[in-house]
């Protein structure tokens, strides 16, 4: 039923997007799945549509009635899962007397994640079949919701499809495929029997230390806003009980990627009309498109712990945005506002401050407290009746639209939805659309498949640094649970070009400290194998291909105090560089670790980003030219420590030509991508010149495919406001189109631009829209208009 209504989408999509010279163009390429997309706003206006879900507000009501406080409070109560199994990893096993105490003793409504790594599909169903029929001895028969960090597909079930990390996946500017990817993870969590993913990550990447930089979309919101509603979107489909669709949730909410000191739950200073302007957008729509349920910001910003902001919570997202899904808290946060933040005296008296600033779940989860807490709280009337049932009310409907009141118990008949070859296919795509060619003096790529080749350095054959975390295991950490089969970067070079020109010598490794466990290891460190062999060898090869980056890491242990890469990887890089020979370096990493020590020194850059189990193929198809790279960088790649700027900064603060002073200049700037062939734009028209404030603007624009090759282009739209009553940005992202070109092809792109996209956040905190001149630019043309 979901590949019908998948293949419903492909084709309105198709229909929509594409002309009928685009479709003749699709049928005939593997690589266009799905089509692209030829106008962001009409995709975005398409995808945020809110399905019409039935309406179970009696049903609730009635169930509401007959429950007790303690049953509420239960349903408020999510705990993880080893405490209703004893054992680890994949030899877990249901624990009948935890079982009883958890689900019928205390009415617990949510169950989350592994104990320490991912099940199979049949181990799934056996653990979730327990759960559920333990629900079905209580009183109410009330379902257990299961959550599960499902972040870059169903990555804690054993054999899922994988996709790349979410920052490669915004460097393919193709929100079609966001959505297919999210589809395909829905199609597999749900298969596992699991019906709520903890996905998207919203937060604005606009501090590459976060060690969770990776997780998002990069620096710029209007990009994260369409690429979130599309991850929504592919996740919940149009009838989220539906075999193929899975609850989202939309984390963290919010403001918890720019802490000051780029470690992770650290302090964040954000003023509201920032957070307007760059941190709410991706969040807002997402909840305007229906999304479930959202996860709360585990740090502070602005003195106040995310999960005490009762003006976020409950002011912003359940009033303003009417977001009518449950809020749950993110990992042990209601505890930690006593032992962490010292917000509070005692977990009691945390519990009454989370639950009054709207939270409505607890991710408590490791103990009862949080149910025992809220309880005494309700009895002595410190938390009003209303709120846990304002919370109870809002889980229950969930539940319900989940189909899970329907059907609790797991359905055998969709295990066989799970790991069908179409769906590694969409994860190659994607892989190939995230590879982003930074750097490619003298046409040194595509390389010639005859030449002599060595490939060489830490993550040239890392199935982990391809992956990242939230595989397998939370860290990404544990290399026997990788599947076989899957070729990292040395690995799929080899298969493409043979044994007789290819030599692989690791020479530098990432590896953790002997002994410590997989889980929660510190971020991997460099190591030197062979680093002489892999010189010597250098001297007798052709070309280097140098594949450099980073481990696994996510959360706290990806904390790091200096983004440049290690001083073993640069020295490895100068040795190689010194043999005279070309050097191609292959990015692997999940932040832009800098490279201005050898970055000017190699002929070739490519930013492979964490393009997970097909990364390596996809890697070696750029490498070769079998597959011409368009991925564009979603964020600034800067060039020295403590120069960190955005896209989208001000005008004057890199005006430093005067002086000549470089080292203020990124290393590349946002937007950036090579191709194998080239593109022209021209024919830029915006019209009417002159508007009144409410009229709209039209801008359209020729490319041209100049070069010798096919290839996809995306126009990224800019505008800059001129003068404003807030310092204006020298430019935002307003529109962008991902298009597919023969040689000598063009295409007229056209977009409509409206007064939201003209207005900014202004000193009172509202949007607010300012007479004067605007500058559209685009693909290097720029041109003005009016606004009266
Ligand atoms: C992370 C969340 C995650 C949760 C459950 C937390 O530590 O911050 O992103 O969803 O754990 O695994």
């Amino acid at each position: 039923m979901k590949r019908t209504s998948l293949l419903l989408v492909v084709a309105i999509c198709l229909q929509i997007f594409c002309s009928p010279l685009q479709q003749s163009l699709a049928q005939s390429r593997s690589d266009m799945v799905p089509a692209e997309v030829l106008d962001s706003d009409a995709y975005y206006r398409r995808a945020v549509q809110r399905p019409r879900l039935r309406n179970y507000s009696a049903q609730i009501e009635a169930l509401l009635r007959r429950m007790t406080i303690e049953e509420k409070v239960g349903q408020m109560t999510q705990l993880e899962i080893g405490q209703v199994t004893s054992g680890s990893d994949s030899n877990i096993e249901i624990d009948p007397a935890k079982l009883e105490k958890a689900i019928v003793k205390y009415n617990v409504g949510s169950i989350l994640n592994v104990n320490g790594h991912a099940l199979s599909v049949d181990k799934w169903h056996q653990v979730i079949g327990a759960i559920q029929a333990d629900a079905q001895k209580t009183r109410l028969k009330i379902p257990v919701i299961y959550g599960i960090d499902s972040i870059h597909g169903a990555n804690y079930v054993r054999g899922a499809t994988l996709f790349p990390q979410e920052i490669g996946m915004a460097a393919t500017w193709n929100p079609a495929l966001m959505q297919r990817a999210a589809e395909i993870a829905a199609i597999e969590t749900r298969a596992a029997a699991i019906p709520w993913s903890f996905s998207p990550v919203l937060d604005i990447g606009r501090q590459p230390l976060w060690p969770r930089f990776w997780e998002t979309f990069g620096e710029d919101p209007y990009l994260a806003t369409v690429m979130g509603v599309a991850f929504v979107r592919g996740l919940e489909g149009t009838n989220v009980a539906g075999d193929g669709s899975v609850a989202s949730s939309l984390k963290h909410y919010a403001g918890y990627s720019l802490p000051l000191s780029g470690r992770d739950r650290t302090p964040a200073l954000i003023p509201e009309n920032y957070l307007r302007e760059y941190v709410l957008p991706p969040f807002e729509a997402a909840v305007r498109s229906g999304a479930r349920t959202v996860m709360v910001n585990s740090a502070e910003i602005n003195g106040v712990p995310g999960h005490i902001n009762k003006f976020l919570l409950t002011d912003v997202l359940k009033g303003e945005m009417k977001f009518d899904g449950f809020v749950v808290t993110d990992w042990e946060d209601i505890k930690k506002l006593v032992s962490q933040w010292k917000v509070a005296s005692d977990e009691k008296e945390a519990t009454r401050m989370a639950i009054m600033a709207g939270n409505d779940m607890s991710m408590v989860p490791n103990s009862y407290s949080f149910s025992d807490n809220l309880l005494e709280l309700v009895k002595e009337k410190k938390v009003p009746m209303a709120r846990i049932d304002d919370a109870v009310r809002r889980i229950l409907r969930v539940k319900y639209e989940l189909g899970l009141f329907d059907n609790p118990m797991p359905n055998a008949a969709i295990k066989s939805n799970f790991g069908k070859a179409e769906y590694s296919q969409a994860s190659l795509q994607a892989a190939r659309e995230t590879m982003t060619l930074l750097k490619n003096e003298g046409n040194i790529l595509p390389l010639a498949k005859n030449k002599k080749v060595l490939v060489t350095g830490p993550t040239a054959d890392s199935l982990i640094s391809l992956n990242n975390g939230w595989t397998w295991v939370w860290q990404g950490s544990e290399p026997s649970l990788y599947p076989a089969g899957k070729m990292t970067i040395q690995q799929a070079i080899k298969a493409k070009i043979g044994e007789k020109n290819f030599e692989f010598r690791q020479g530098t490794r990432l590896t953790r400290p002997p002994g410590s466990p997989a889980a929660s290891t510190p971020t991997m460190m460099d190591e030197e194998v062979n680093v002489r062999e892999a010189v010597e060898e250098a001297k007798d090869s052709d070309v280097v291909v140098l594949c450099l980056g980073e481990g696994s890491y996510t959360e706290t242990p990806g904390n790091i105090t200096d983004l440049t890469l290690s001083e073993t990887q640069l020295r490895f890089a100068e040795q190689i560089i010194a043999t005279g020979k070309p050097v191609v370096l292959v990015l692997v990493e999940g932040r832009p670790r800098l490279i201005s020590r050898i970055a000017d020194r190699v002929a070739g850059i490519l930013l492979a980003y964490n393009p997970s189990d097909m990364g390596g193929v996809a890697v070696a198809d750029v490498l070769f030219g079998d597959y011409n790279p368009n991925g564009k960088l979603p964020f600034t790649y800067p060039r020295s420590t403590n120069n960190y700027l955005t896209y989208d900064h001000k005008l004057f603060e890199v005006e430093d030509t005067a002086f000549g002073n470089v080292a203020t200049r990124p290393q590349f700037d946002f937007g950036t991508g090579l191709s194998y062939t080239t593109f022209s734009y021209s024919d830029l028209i915006v019209t009417p010149k002159s508007s009144p404030m409410t009229g709209n603007v039209a801008v359209s624009v020729k490319v041209t495919n100049t070069g010798r090759r096919a290839g996809k282009e995306t126009a990224i739209l800019y505008v800059r406001d001129e003068v404003a009553t807030s310092t204006p940005p020298g430019k935002r992202v307003k529109r962008f189109a991902k298009i597919y070109l023969e040689p000598g092809q063009s295409k007229t792109l056209s977009f409509t631009l409206n007064r939201s996209d003209l207005s900014f956040i202004g000193q009172n905190n509202r949007p607010t829209i300012e007479p004067g001149d605007f500058t559209v630019m685009i693909g290097g043309l720029a041109d003005k208009f009016t606004v009266r």
